[in-house]
Parts: structure tokens; C-alpha cells; sequence
């Protein structure tokens, strides 16, 4: 992606498409990716009474097979970066159904080396950078926060005095940063019974809020970066999940298609966009249209098994597309 594309991006979405890599144990499952084409298609097999199969293209910006690097899928949203550095607002979201790999893209695998990092901390130290090699020409306020949306409830993960705040940053480094998201992290497992339970569950944003003086006439630019890692998408079966269970999906299910809602009437250009219909949208409502720019990550399973889920991801991707 060019510099000069990012340009298009405004006030549009663009979509990417993920396929996680078979994991350790699962090689000789059958696969569901029929084939990934260079121009974004991706095609799918379902499987059909009687042994058929019938087949199917989606369409999107760019399809990363299981073998795509961390930096190979960071390249595309770099430019992204220097736009909020710019004054824009910008939403990254991660898409799909518990262990499709939105974490993965998002954060990285449990143990991140310099190779694995995801798009958060690359994100981060791109910003960093890009404002250092400005510090003549603009100086850059950032502040960041992490917040959870569980249950349409928003709950910061940054304070532990109860206190709404965020965290200013002048000058201060990546690995400042860096801590900052582990407090964050480490906070988002407080009070839940298991970390990945909970983590599928909700809608993690971690929000970074730039501001910039021109050193020569002093004007002020604010630009914003909200990184999201989304619930997962997986449809719960109503006759199993009772109670909590049930109310969790509900709430994720509302709110996931309000943001397929209002992203989709923002691609149609509809007058009305339905920000109001759940937290998720509200919190993101300034960075979801007008100049603001929108990447998704939509993330699939490789295999046969979990073709269901697949294709209603890919149709929910589709439809924001
Ligand atoms: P999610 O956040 O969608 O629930 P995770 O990011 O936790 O899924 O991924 C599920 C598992 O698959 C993890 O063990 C993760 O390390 C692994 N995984 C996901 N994506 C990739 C990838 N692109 N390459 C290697 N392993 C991956
Ligand atoms: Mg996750």
C-alpha cells in the first residue's frame, strides 16, 4: 500500500482476510481453503451430502495465508500510522471466532519475540519513531488506554484507584508502552475464572490519543488510534448456554452486528448511522466514519470442521467490505 493510497482510505474500510496456519496435531485435517489468490480472493469448500463439495470466492483487500509473516501482515497498516500522526482517526479492528488468531495478529503468541510482535506493539513503535523523527517540526503529546467492553459494561484497565485517567506520555519509550499494556492485560484477568475464557468473550481497545503542536505557528492537531481485539464471533448454540453464558453471547452478538451495522451504512453512505445501538459503536462512534480510516482483520480457521463459523465470518466480512 502506497503512501498515497491511504489517501482512499478515508472514510472507507478496507478488509483483510487471515488464515490461521493449522496448529501442532492438526496436519492431517482436512482443510476448508479450497485456494488464496494474489488478487484477495479466497475459496472456500463446503462439504455437501452425498461426499460433494461446493465451492466459494469471497472478495477482499488482501488474503494472508497461514504461512504470512507478522511483518508481512503489518506492512499494509503502517501507513495507517503516520495518518494519525497526521490528525486522523484510525480503528483497526481483529475479527473472527474464538482461536481464529485475532490475538495473534493483534498482540502476538504467548511469547513474543522482536519477529512475533503484532500490530499493537509495531503500531506503537512506528508511532514513536515517526513523532521523534517530527520532534522539529511537531511535538507530539501521546496518551494511551486500555479499556474491556464485557457485557455492554465498559471497564477501564489502566486504573486501579477507580479513577477515570489515562496515561500521559511525554517523550517517554516504547517500552514504557509496552508495561503499560502487560498492567493492562494482567488487569483484564482480575476476577475471571480463566484468562481466555473471559479475554473470548469481550472487546478489548486499546486507544492511543496523539497530540501535536507545530513548533512554528503553534497549531494543535489531535489524532486518535483505537486497536481492537473483538470478542469472539462463534454463535452459541440458545438450547446449551444457559444464565451468564447466554447473556454474554446475547451481548456479543448485539454488538458485533451493530458494528457490521454501522460500518456497512457508513459504506452506503446511509444518513443515519446506528452508533447508539451498543457500547462497542458509542466508544468508537468519532473514529468510525467521516475522514476516520477502518481496517479489519477478519481471521478464519483452516479447517473442514470449522467451516460453519468460516462462512458466516466471511459473510459478516463481506457485508462491511
Ligand atoms: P483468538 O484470539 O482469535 O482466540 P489466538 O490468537 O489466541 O486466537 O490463536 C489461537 C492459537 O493459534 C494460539 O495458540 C496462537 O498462537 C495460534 N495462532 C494463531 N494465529 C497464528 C499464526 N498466524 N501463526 C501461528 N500461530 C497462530
Ligand atoms: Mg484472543
Amino acid at each position: 500500500l502506497l503512501y498515497n493510497q491511504v489517501q482512499d482510505l478515508k472514510g472507507s474500510i478496507r478488509v483483510y482476510c487471515r488464515v490461521r496456519p493449522f496448529l501442532r496435531g492438526q496436519l492431517d485435517e482436512p482443510s476448508a481453503i479450497d485456494y488464496i489468490g494474489e488478487n484477495g480472493n479466497i475459496m472456500i469448500v463446503n462439504p455437501h451430502k452425498q461426499g460433494k463439495y461446493t465451492r466459494k470466492v469471497f472478495s477482499f483487500n488482501k488474503v494472508f495465508g497461514g504461512n504470512v509473516t507478522q511483518q508481512e501482515v503489518f506492512a499494509d497498516t503502517q501507513p495507517l500510522i503516520k495518518s494519525v500522526l497526521d490528525g486522523f482517526n484510525v480503528c483497526i479492528f481483529a475479527y473472527g471466532q474464538t482461536g481464529s488468531g485475532k490475538t495473534y495478529t493483534m498482540s502476538g503468541p504467548d511469547i513474543t519475540t522482536d519477529d512475533t510482535w503484532g500490530v499493537n506493539y509495531r503500531t506503537l513503535r512506528d508511532l514513536f519513531k515517526i513523532s521523534k523523527d517530527r520532534i522539529h517540526v511537531i511535538t507530539y503529546e501521546v496518551t494511551v488506554q486500555m479499556i474491556e467492553i464485557y457485557n455492554e459494561q465498559v471497564r477501564d484497565l489502566l486504573v486501579s484507584d477507580g479513577s477515570n485517567r489515562r496515561y500521559p506520555f511525554f517523550d517517554v519509550s516504547l517500552r514504557d508502552v509496552l508495561a503499560l499494556m502487560r498492567i493492562g492485560q494482567k488487569n483484564r484477568a482480575v476476577g475471571a475464572t480463566a484468562l481466555n475464557e473471559r479475554s473470548s468473550r469481550s472487546h478489548s481497545i486499546l486507544t492511543v490519543h496523539v497530540q501535536g503542536k507545530d513548533i512554528a505557528c503553534g497549531s494543535i492537531l489531535r489524532g486518535c488510534l483505537h486497536l481492537v481485539d473483538l470478542a469472539g464471533s462463534e454463535r452459541v448454540d440458545k438450547s446449551e448456554a444457559v444464565g451468564d453464558r447466554l447473556r454474554e453471547a446475547q451481548h456479543i452478538n448485539k454488538s458485533l452486528s451493530a458494528l457490521g451495522d454501522v460500518i456497512s451504512s457508513l459504506a452506503q453512505k446511509n444518513k443515519h448511522i446506528p452508533y447508539r445501538n451498543s457500547k462497542l459503536t458509542q466508544v468508537l462512534q468519532d473514529s468510525l466514519g467521516g475522514q476516520a480510516k477502518t481496517l479489519m482483520f477478519v481471521h478464519i480457521n483452516p479447517e473442514l470442521n470449522s467451516i460453519g463459523e468460516t462462512i458466516s465470518t466471511l459473510k459478516f466480512a463481506e457485508r462491511v467490505a
